[in-house]
């Protein structure tokens, strides 16, 4: 506003998404196996099976975490093929380093420490974008999406993995009893942090329904734009493409 209140309050938002994920960082792997019931890995594989990544593609993991979508890319996109793990934490980022390293990866991943709101990268250089679970934590949603656009090649494409609204009420019912009476106690016992785990169920509720995001995504610019529900919905998986 003219008063500033409204850039106070962003940056609070952000502020606080920092704290949480360096706070969750060493406990992130462990909790989303338990918080899934280890689901989490069918929607990530979901996700990359529908990438159609080929070798010598360039590929962006955007929010990219602990890197699982990242390790996977590497092999698919080859010797000739690049993936860049971003993300705007650096805990994060040096965990999914690890971990990748860990694993001997070829040589084909830079990490890079950056905003979705504005990408540090050339116009037209990617083919694909993963953004997997982070649209969510990010506050101007409108500004990641054209920036996220800008960087895609045409006819390059941008996947985004993001929890959304179950279809069925008695699903609906189920999941908001566990994700805000179960989740923060979870997180409590197993991450001793229940404060960023309440956060979690509060970010899935505000978040864009599937029909909205879809919208959004359109109106920044992203054509034949379609998702699929997983989980009846729990998570959802659009697909928009730059032409
Ligand atoms: N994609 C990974 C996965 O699926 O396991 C990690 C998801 S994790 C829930 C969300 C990630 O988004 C965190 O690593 C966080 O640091 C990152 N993040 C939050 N806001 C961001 C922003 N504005 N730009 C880039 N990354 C952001």
């Amino acid at each position: 506003t003219h008063f500033g209140f409204r850039t106070v309050d962003k940056n609070k938002k952000a502020d606080m998404v920092a704290d949480i994920f360096d706070s969750v960082s060493a406990k992130y792997d462990l909790m989303n196996d338990l918080m899934s019931f280890g689901i989490h890995r069918l929607w990530k594989r979901f996700t990359i099976e529908s990438s159609a990544v080929r070798p010598g593609q360039k590929i962006l993991d955007l929010a990219g975490g602990t890197g699982d979508f990242t390790a996977k890319f590497s092999r698919m996109a080859g010797e000739k093929g690049e993936v860049i793990l971003a993300d705007i934490n650096s805990s994060m980022l040096m965990i999914g380093r690890e971990k990748i390293r860990n694993q001997g990866r070829i040589n084909n991943i830079h990490y890079v420490q950056a905003n979705a709101e504005s990408l540090p990268f050339c116009d037209n250089y990617f083919d694909c974008i993963t953004f997997a679970f982070g649209l969510r934590n990010v506050t101007e949603k409108e500004k990641a999406l054209s920036s996220i656009l800008r960087v895609l090649k045409p006819g390059g494409r941008l996947l985004v993995l993001e929890f959304s609204a179950p279809v069925f009420p008695w699903l609906r019912k189920i999941y908001d009893v566990y994700s805000f009476h179960v989740l923060p106690k979870m997180g409590k016992i197993v991450a001793q942090d229940e404060q960023s785990y309440r956060y979690l169920a509060e970010s899935i509720r505000m978040h864009p329904d599937q029909d909205t995001l879809k919208l959004m995504m359109m109106n920044a610019g992203f054509e034949q734009v379609t998702y699929s529900n997983l989980t009846g919905g729990i998570v959802a998986l659009h697909r928009g493409f730059k032409f």
